[in-house]
């Protein structure tokens, strides 16, 4: 279906002043408000159409692309107008009737609700003044976490200060959760009726109640346990698992561990941060370790085997004969397991030669007695063979 001009919509000429537009529209939305026209399908879209006109030309930015433009604007138009151009509400989907009382909530007199109409319609009685739901706040601890224990995931067990429900109240904070008497501003009700001013003129609205917050009662005697808060704090045992393979900054959320809400409510959350303790001699590199082996000049020649450090350990390792600075040994799956499952690291040796930096006189003889030999030097095609295979290092 074509859109309609949203001019044409309100009736209303391009030159029209802000002021104009505004009693167009609060016409149109008096002549096809849904308590006025109930289960009417037409009189409903009538009502939408309008609310989507007057969203776009009570905005003078809106409204000035929109001349510009016409309905036709890109995915990059503006908010709310989404891919397909003006009028949808965020992300482009269709005005819905509770979007409309959201957005222009001042207009039917606050806080969504038809405020002016009464409530008898569908959406006066139906969008009653609600009781707030209380949460606890969250609770966040830091675990750090040493690269093995990361490798293979630890139990936790931890007495952590949490605001608990009082027992002695049943969480309501007063005297033995029975000394309540009935709020004096609402009388019972919870919620207030406050006065606004709207385009439609004077309108009422139905906000909940400041003094009791919409419980419609309110404490007489505080319970002496917690002072009427409903909490009281004490150190409470948490066990938890933390997986294998975490990362540093990752945070775990344990549902409805956090602290309870004053007055009852629902818990807030405890969150585990992770923080991850540096190796001494292993860097972590995603799922794989790095080694940095430091090789003796005649290991390096002879070849030999050498220890080096794991995750969980140390291992053994066979040095192959002229093995080259720059060169890399894997260990298989000596790295930390993929947190999903996936095949574990693997632990990569890297190797260096040292080179001794003060030598004695028969050591010096000794590299003097090698150094004119020619196998000492290496020839340009076995620099390019070792170059070539410490390429992949790079790569
Ligand atoms: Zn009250
Ligand atoms: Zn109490």
């Amino acid at each position: 279906m074509d859109k309609r001009d949203y001019y044409e919509v309100l009736g209303v000429d391009r030159s029209a002043s802000e002021d104009e537009i505004k009693k167009a529209y609060r016409k149109l939305a008096l002549k096809y408000h849904p308590d006025r026209n109930p289960g009417d399908k037409d009189a409903e879209d009538k009502f939408k159409e309008a609310a989507e006109a007057y969203d776009v030309l009570s905005d003078a930015d809106k409204r000035a692309k929109y001349d510009q433009f016409g309905h036709n604007m890109g995915p990059q138009g503006f908010p709310g107008g989404g891919g397909a151009g003006f009028g949808g509400f965020g992300g482009g989907r269709a005005w819905t009737m509770e979007d409309i009382f959201s957005q222009f909530g001042d207009i039917f007199g606050g806080h969504g609700d038809m405020g002016g109409f009464g409530s008898a319609g569908a959406y006066g009685s139906g969008r009653r003044a609600r009781k707030p739901q209380r949460r606890g706040t969250d609770l966040r601890i830091t675990i750090k976490m040493t690269l093995a224990e990361i490798a293979t995931g630890v139990e936790k067990t931890l007495k952590i200060p949490t605001f608990v429900k009082d027992p002695t109240c049943n969480g309501t904070g007063a005297k033995d959760g029975t000394a309540f008497s009935t709020c004096p501003t609402c009388h019972g009700t919870g919620s207030v009726i406050r006065e606004v001013q709207s385009i439609f003129g004077p309108a009422q609205s139905q906000t909940v109640c400041p003094t009791c917050q919409g419980e419609g009662k309110i404490i007489s005697e505080k319970c002496p346990h917690c002072h009427g808060e409903g909490v009281r704090k004490e150190d409470v045992t948490v066990s938890f698992r933390i997986p294998a393979g975490v990362n540093g900054g990752d945070v775990l959320t344990l549902q409805g561990r956090g602290n309870a809400a004053i007055h009852g409510g629902v818990n807030g959350d405890l969150l585990v941060v992770i923080e991850e303790v540096k190796h001494p001699e292993l860097i972590r590199d995603g799922n794989d370790v790095i080694y940095n082996l430091m090789l003796d000049i005649p290991t390096a020649v002879l070849g030999g085997s050498v220890e080096v450090p794991t995750l969980t350990g140390r291992a053994r390792l066979k040095i192959a004969p002229g093995t080259q600075p720059g060169k890399v040994l894997r260990l298989r799956g000596k790295g930390i397991p993929s947190g999903d499952g996936g095949a574990p690291g693997d632990e990569l040796v890297n190797v260096m030669v040292y080179i001794p930096e003060t030598i004695n006189e028969a050591e010096k003889k000794a590299f003097e007695s090698m150094q004119d030999q020619p196998n000492m030097k290496p020839s340009e095609s076995v620099k390019s063979r070792i170059f070539s295979k410490l390429r992949h290092i790079f790569d």
